[in-house]
Formats: structure tokens, C-alpha cells, sequence
């Protein structure tokens, strides 16, 4: 059950995993088209049968927003953490970092 405040299952707020890690899509997925356009990384795209989530470029938000955009839209709550990719509020923000400069190399523009 994902909480729609904070985008956080239960258990996921219980043991502390919030904002640790990248996020996953799992084949619950109904391939709704909903969640691609809200992603402010493009990390979302669509794979082989549903749609999948970039972790190299997913920062579950973190730089854009207070909570992941995916996960407040999919009707069917089928984006958990990725235990995969474990990472801390500050290497979430270095990839945000990383990903604006890619996007935007000179700030001055
Ligand atoms: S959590 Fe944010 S950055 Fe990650 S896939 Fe979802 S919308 Fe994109
Ligand atoms: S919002 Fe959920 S169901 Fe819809 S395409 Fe994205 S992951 Fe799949």
C-alpha cells in the first residue's frame, strides 16, 4: 500500500528506506502512459513490454520535488524502490546535479 502524501509504502517509512534508493516499475504495470510525461529526468521510457525506469537517471525526484512524480500518478502503484540501487539523500542530489549540468551545461544560458 504506497501512502499518496509522500509516495512511501508503509513499510518502506517503518524501516527507514525513503529516499535511498532509484525506483522500479514491476510487471503490475498497465502501461497507462501516465507516469513518462510527469518524470523530470526522462528517466522513465518504454521497454521490451512495459514501461521501465532508468536508474542512472532516476533521483526519485530529489532536486525537482518534494515526493516522486511517478509514483503520485500510477493508478495501479506499481513503482516501489529498487533494491538494486541503494543510494543516500546526497548521492540522490549529486545525480541531480550531474543530470542539470548534462541537461543545462552552462547556467548562464
Ligand atoms: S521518482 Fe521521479 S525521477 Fe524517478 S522515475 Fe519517478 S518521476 Fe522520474
Ligand atoms: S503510471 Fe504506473 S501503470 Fe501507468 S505506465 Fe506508469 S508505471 Fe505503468
Amino acid at each position: 500500500m504506497v501512502d499518496k502524501k509522500d509516495g512511501c509504502s508503509k513499510s518502506e517509512q517503518r524501516v527507514g528506506l525513503a529516499s535511498i534508493m532509484a525506483l522500479m516499475i514491476t510487471d503490475e504495470c498497465i502501461n497507462c502512459d501516465v507516469c513518462e510525461p510527469e518524470c523530470p529526468n526522462d528517466a522513465i521510457y518504454m521497454g521490451l513490454e512495459i514501461y521501465e525506469i532508468n536508474p542512472d537517471k532516476c533521483t526519485e525526484c530529489v532536486g525537482h520535488f518534494d515526493a516522486p512524480q511517478c509514483r503520485q500518478v500510477c493508478p495501479v502503484d506499481c513503482i516501489p524502490l529498487n533494491p538494486e540501487f541503494t543510494e543516500n539523500q546526497m548521492q540522490l542530489m549529486a545525480k541531480y546535479q550531474l543530470l542539470t549540468a548534462i541537461i543545462n551545461p552552462d547556467p548562464t544560458e
